[in-house]
């Protein structure tokens, strides 16, 4: 039987990056990967989704250069173009992946791995035996319980539709689907998304649902807040029929059901090993230490934790393998103040407290926001706004919460989040000298 001093389970974020750094550290690391190297992000998830939201750019980009004096004409966009460089992309993506672990000596298993006991794993019928156990087995998109379920697409599925659809539901008003509707309104379709609750992006600051809401019906998209599907039938056509909670019934090319995620656990027959999770299927882990409820098994990743970010997977995997095999200090990451984008049309970028949570918190609050048309849409046409908000402690000062709407705010809020982590405070913000002409200027000089 091959042995292992630290075998990791799931070849995404998380493993991909704990098994490394073991073995950078000298352990023998073996893992197992049972779909594609890289995993949700790399072949599922944020890579492709990325790659989808730069072509919908594009589209936009085409209807406003006419302000600028391009005049552009016969433009057409062509999907499988879009998915066959895709494709290439991630397929380069995963022989990186597969390199990195080959050379810092990890052994590589190509299969579904499952526990026979507490030490013992078997793959494609091998058995291996490994003293300490990772679990970073990721998560699926979750299936909705209605009549035609079965003809909903999940975001796995979307990655690779053959046909681009003329009209789409987007069932989910979180990040899927906020994302998808945006890439496929830009990239020509009619979108219909709804969601169940009276909100988009349910825990977000209210000031960034609201610009959210107000710039995706600005642009045209049907946005039914309050409703959810009742039943998708197909006709002869190949249409699908939805019948919706407001009553009506509606004919779209393709429906996306993105209504979150559950954890892989199921198939991993964690009782063997004495491994528990949650009702949800979550595994239950002690707090950073990332230990399960067997003494050598740790789980990371969206398997165990609620952020379901790659670079906190990325981040609890790479500590994770310090702490077990490293001789110095494990890497110094600070785990409560995780800043996440939304990449929507215009897309978030969001870190630290909203306003309610803030006030929810018991703090006092001073509030300081600007909403304004970027100077690049004076001329372009376009109606895009940007929105920006500082949730403030009044008595320290400090800076509780960044919240913006915008284009480039993703990138612009990650030099944020520096300031934030090394506890700037207001007065920090405006006795910086801004950067001119650029949206994120408005930054230090918010009233
Ligand atoms: P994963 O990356 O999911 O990796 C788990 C791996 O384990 C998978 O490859 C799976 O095949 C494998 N596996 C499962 N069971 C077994 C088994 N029994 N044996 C062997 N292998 C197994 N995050 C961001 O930060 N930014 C984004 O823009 C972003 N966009 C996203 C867009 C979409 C559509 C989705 C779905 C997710 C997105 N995410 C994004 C979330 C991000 O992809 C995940 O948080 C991240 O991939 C989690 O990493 P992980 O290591 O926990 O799991
Ligand atoms: P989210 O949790 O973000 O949103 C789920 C949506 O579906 C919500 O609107 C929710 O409504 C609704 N919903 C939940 N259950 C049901 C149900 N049974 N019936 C109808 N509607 C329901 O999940 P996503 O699928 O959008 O994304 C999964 C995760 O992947 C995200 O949470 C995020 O962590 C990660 N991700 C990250 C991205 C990024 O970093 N940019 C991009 C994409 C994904 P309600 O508000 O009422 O609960």
């Amino acid at each position: 039987m091959k042995q292992f001093d630290y075998f990791v389970i799931g070849g995404g974020s998380g493993g991909v990056r704990s098994a490394r750094i073991a073995a950078t550290h000298g352990a023998k690391v073996g893992l197992a990967e049972k779909a594609a190297l890289g995993g949700t992000c790399v072949n599922v998830g944020c890579v492709p989704k990325k790659l989808f939201t730069y072509a919908a750019g594009y589209g936009e980009a085409l209807s406003e250069m006419a302000g600028y004096g391009w005049e552009v004409s016969g433009a057409t966009f062509n999907w499988s173009t879009l998915l066959k460089n895709k494709s290439e992309e991630i397929t380069r993506l995963n022989s990186v992946y597969k390199k990195i672990l080959n050379t810092s000596g990890v052994t590589v298993f190509d299969g579904a791995a499952r526990f026979i006991d507490g030490n013992i794993l078997e793959i494609n019928g091998e058995k291996i035996r490994a003293e300490t156990i990772l679990i970073a087995t990721g998560g699926r998109p979750r299936r909705p319980h209605i009549e035609g379920a079965e003809h909903c697409l999940m975001s796995d599925d979307i990655f690779s539709i053959t046909k681009f659809p003329q009209r789409i539901l987007i069932q989910g008003g979180g990040y899927i689907g906020v994302e998808f509707s945006h890439i496929f309104h830009a990239l020509g379709a009619e979108v219909t998304l709804v969601t169940r609750s009276e909100t988009l992006l349910r825990g977000f600051d209210s000031d960034i649902i609201m610009s959210l809401y107000a710039a995706y019906t600005r642009q045209g998209l049907d946005v039914r807040l309050s409703c959810d599907l009742i039943s998708v039938q197909k006709d002869e056509k190949g249409h699908y029929l939805v019948q919706l909670s407001d009553g009506s019934t509606l004919t779209y090319d393709l429906v996306l059901s993105a209504i979150g995620r559950m954890p892989h656990s199921d198939e991993l027959s964690l009782e063997r090993a004495g491994v528990t999770t949650g009702p949800d299927g979550r595994i239950l882990v002690d707090g950073e230490t990332w230990q399960t409820s067997a003494a050598n098994i740790y789980a990371v990743g969206d398997v165990s934790n609620a952020h379901n970010l790659t670079p906190y997977a990325i981040a609890e995997g790479h500590i994770l393998a310090d702490r077990l095999f490293g001789t110095g200090p494990a890497r110094d990451v600070r785990l409560d103040l995780v800043p996440t984008a939304v990449f929507s049309g215009p897309p978030i970028g969001t870190v630290g407290l909203s306003e309610e949570k803030a006030r929810a918190d018991g703090y006092e609050v001073q509030i300081f926001k600007t909403s304004f048309r970027p100077l690049r849409h004076t001329l372009s046409g376009a109606s895009h706004q940007t929105m920006m908000k500082l949730v403030v402690c009044a008595r320290s000062q400090r800076v509780l919460g960044c919240h913006m709407l915008g284009e480039d705010t993703p990138e612009i809020l990650q030099g944020v989040v520096i300031a934030m982590n090394m506890g700037a405070t207001k007065a920090d913000f405006d006795r910086t000298i801004g950067i001119h002409p650029t949206a994120a200027e408005e930054l230090v000089t918010l009233k």
